[in-house]
């Protein structure tokens, strides 16, 4: 593996870090305080081709690798974690249309989605009753002629009222476990698809984060994604890539919380002296640069073997659990060396500690992750 990035990994890094720091940082403070979703930022994302990182030229988008697709979301995550989000979750469903869709469905959602036409794209797995355990999913479809009945919950939406497009999974069959699963497009304007609530969060405050309810939302087949009972095989598909993205939103947050702690070091008096000349604080310091260094390594190696085609669960899984761990250490230290000024909102540290602790929960807790990395060792030996 190499450590060094190309020329093109070096432009799509350059040109998410300008954007990131140029349009995305400087209202991250006020879009948290108001929960206020980035929809022209993620428009104009949508433009970059960062909505569709790894999607080909012919659709718009930026035609990059795995690799590429880290780097810029760890930029974007650096500027502000609630505009990484919408990106990535939009990459996630790009990336699950162009695998599994046909060519139709392809030329139908992937363009207007990469011109940023349809905002963002949601990704809805989670049910009020279903987190974890992705296989026991409640909510149903049934077959009616020429298209499908949904009925169920769906939560934990992220973009969800923004969202221009919806990857729904449902099952046929509720006996039949993963057999079951099946994928739909459901767009948002679909008559029995409502919005029931937006969850009051601690973090990602810019975020917004929806409960769907559906009754007898009718989605007509040709939005069926793959085959019946092929959900479950894209979920997972895309969530590899979802993991190893959460490693690069971890790093971003986890730098920017460093950088902040290294500023307010520097600043702070104490005792006749800079904070920053106190051996403890310096070791707060040496240990987070380290760990994100490492979190950072773990990432792009994932990403790179993504790249080469082989199936990454584990290495995906090792990329999340952790990145996310180390950003919560650094975030957590770096508010420490804040003293008392870290714990109120006039410093940028506060809303990075609420931002990072979800990075150990969606897309799989440090549990799941953990246990996909025993399962896959225990199988291995
Ligand atoms: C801000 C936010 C945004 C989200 N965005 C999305 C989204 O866009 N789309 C989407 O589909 N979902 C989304 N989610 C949902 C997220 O993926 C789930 O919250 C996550 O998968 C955990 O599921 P759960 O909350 O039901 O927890 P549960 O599954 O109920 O888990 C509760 C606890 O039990 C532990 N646990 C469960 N099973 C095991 C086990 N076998 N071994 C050990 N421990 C176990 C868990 O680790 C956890 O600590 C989001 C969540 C949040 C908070």
């Amino acid at each position: 593996m190499q450590f060094e990035l190309t020329d093109e990994d070096r432009m799509i890094q350059d040109a998410a870090r300008d954007f990131a720091q140029r349009a995305v940082a400087p209202g991250a403070a006020q879009r948290d305080r108001d929960e206020e979703f980035p929809a022209d930022i993620v428009r104009q994302l949508g433009e970059l081709g960062f909505l569709g990182v790894k999607i080909g030229d012919r659709y718009g988008g930026a035609g990059a690798n795995n690799v590429g697709y880290v780097l810029a979301l760890r930029e974007m995550a650096r500027a502000c974690a609630a505009t990484a989000v919408a990106m990535a979750v939009t990459n996630m469903v790009a990336d699950a249309i162009e695998m599994f869709g046909s060519d139709e469905q392809r030329d139908r959602w992937l363009k207007p989605l990469m011109r940023g036409d349809l905002c963002a794209a949601a990704f809805c797995l989670s049910e009020p009753e279903v987190g974890s355990d992705s296989t026991a999913l409640r909510t149903t479809a049934r077959r009616d002629g020429d298209c499908y009945l949904l009925n169920g919950t769906k939560s934990w939406v992220s973009s969800g009222p923004h969202a221009g497009l919806n990857l729904i999974f449902a099952t046929l069959d509720r006996s039949q476990g993963a057999r079951a699963v099946t994928a739909f497009v459901v767009e948002p304007k679909t008559p029995g698809l409502t919005i029931a609530r937006v969850e009051d969060k601690m973090g990602l405050r810019g975020s917004e984060t929806a409960q769907y309810v559906l009754e007898d939302a009718r989605v007509p087949v040709a939005n069926r994604l793959a085959g019946d009972g092929e959900g479950m095989k894209i979920a997972l598909g895309v969530l590899d890539g979802g993991r190893i993205g959460i490693g690069a939103q971890s790093v971003g947050v986890g730098e920017a919380a460093l950088a902040e702690g290294v500023r307010y070091a520097k600043m702070r008096k104490a005792f006749g002296q800079e904070i920053a000349g106190f051996q403890a604080l310096q070791w707060m310091i040496a240990d987070t640069a380290t760990e994100l260094e490492a979190a950072w390594l773990l990432t792009l190696r994932a990403a790179s073997l993504r790249d080469t085609g082989q199936r990454v669960s584990r290495e995906a899984s090792m990329a999340k659990v952790f990145s996310s761990e180390a950003c919560g250490r650094a975030v957590d230290r770096m508010l420490q060396i804040h003293g008392g000024y870290g714990y109120t909102r006039d410093y940028p540290i506060e809303r990075l500690y609420r931002d990072a602790r979800v990075f150990r929960i969606y897309e799989g807790t440090s549990e799941v992750q953990r246990l996909v990395i025993a399962r896959a060792l225990l199988k291995e030996q």
